[in-house]
């Protein structure tokens, strides 16, 4: 269905969804198929081998770029995936620019994988620092994370994309728009080149799934990203594919929901004399609000707090909540709380962490959908 003029939440719904045409089937198939049959050499309905395409990954991609206003999307087979996908684009030689505190992983693919094939990336505070301090006659990417995790800074994607755009050669600007979804953030119409997202947070929304997608505008780009994905095989299966397709139709109604709650969590937290700082972008004190208010439709259910005390306070505290599982991961309908700089920073060198305030004190929640004021009690009891 053409669903260019409908609001969000039509779009969450009906977007690359098709009555399957064999059956009438309302929901899309999983097509659990590797090959198709061609009645004559060459010939195909579009589809030839499921690494190169699959029908429900092809809804599943319909589905995301329709999100956020992308003319193409490809869906991975994990958010990093994506991120290198991404990464193979460039040449030995080139340079990045990231944004200090990115996902761990994010890092770490940086650090550890592509610094070994000639591409360096400087890691910058884009938040509170000018982009053209870091870039080189080489910076082929500016990778953006916002809002960054753990800390939850905002980056002004308009700004950057300003100064970008000044540079020559021209780099791509990535936004990973994991945190926010494009229920509360679409980077493509901020002048953003690409979005990335891990499917397996809130686009799924159910823990059930590992998941990425890139999106993004123009042939050539979606040429050149295709065949790289083609070439390495990071590709979903259709079965994932479909979870996520099936997460998102309630997309809209969960980000609302995990928005209210942790709205309402965040103030508690802030007047709470046990802890020291909340860091949430919906907050007055937050240093970024302004920019928040301005770029996003709403602000997440992602919260940071310092606790007073030390390391032995928080694992105190990780060990008596009950409501809120302590795990990795965020975006699911059930809260989660974890320990960052044990849990899923630890990949990131302990200097690094020290100079980011990633502290010992620090604590992560993903606000869940459950009924905010059992929320609010579990966090009670537990600060004691
Ligand atoms: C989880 C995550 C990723 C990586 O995605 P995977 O699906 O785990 O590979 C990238 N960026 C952000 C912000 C994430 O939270």
């Amino acid at each position: 269905m053409e669903t260019q003029n409908f609001k969000f939440e039509t779009v969450a719904v009906h977007a690359g969804v098709e009555p399957d045409p064999s059956t009438g089937a309302i929901m899309t198939p999983i097509f659990a198929t590797s090959t198709y049959v061609q009645p004559t050499p060459g010939q195909h309905k579009g589809y030839d081998y499921s690494r190169t395409a699959n029908p429900t990954r092809t809804a599943l991609e319909t589905s995301i770029a329709a999100l956020e206003g992308a003319q193409h999307c490809l869906a991975m087979s994990s958010g990093c995936t994506g991120t290198d996908v991404l990464c193979h684009s460039l040449n030995a030689g080139d340079h990045v620019v990231s944004v200090d505190d990115v996902y761990g992983g994010t890092s770490r693919l940086f650090r550890t994988v592509w610094s070994r094939h000639g591409i360096e990336t400087t890691f910058a505070d884009l938040a509170n620092q000018d982009l053209k301090d870091f870039v080189r006659p080489q910076t082929k990417m500016i990778w953006i994370e916002t809002p960054t995790n753990p800390l939850l800074k905002i980056i002004d994607i308009e700004r950057v994309v300003a100064q970008a755009k000044k540079l020559n050669p021209r780099p791509l600007v990535v936004v990973d728009n994991t945190f926010a979804s494009p229920y509360f953030q679409r980077p493509l119409e901020l002048g953003a080149d690409v979005v990335l997202h891990s499917t397996t947070k809130y686009l799924n929304g159910h823990s059930d799934v590992v998941g990425g997608a890139i999106c993004f505008n123009g042939k050539e780009l979606k040429e050149k990203l295709h065949h790289i994905q083609n070439s390495i095989g990071g590709v979903p299966g259709p079965f994932d594919a479909w979870l996520v397709l099936r997460g998102i139709k309630t997309l809209a109604l969960r980000m609302k929901r995990h928005e209210e709650n942790a709205k309402e969590i965040a103030d508690m937290l802030e007047k709470h004399p046990k802890i020291e700082r909340v860091l949430y972008p919906g907050l007055k004190s937050h240093p970024q609000h302004e920019i928040a208010k301005r770029q996003m439709g709403g602000f997440g259910g992602m919260i940071t707090f310092f606790l007073k005390g030390n390391l032995e306070t928080a694992r105190g505290f990780l060990e008596k909540v009950k409501l809120f599982s302590l795990a990795e991961s965020l975006g699911g309908v059930e809260s989660l709380i974890e320990h960052p700089a044990i849990m899923t920073h630890a990949s990131i060198p302990a200097e690094m962490r020290a100079k980011l305030g990633i502290s010992d004190t620090l604590i992560r929640i993903s606000v869940g959908i459950e009924n905010v004021e059992d929320l609010k009690k579990d966090l009670l009891q537990a600060l004691g």
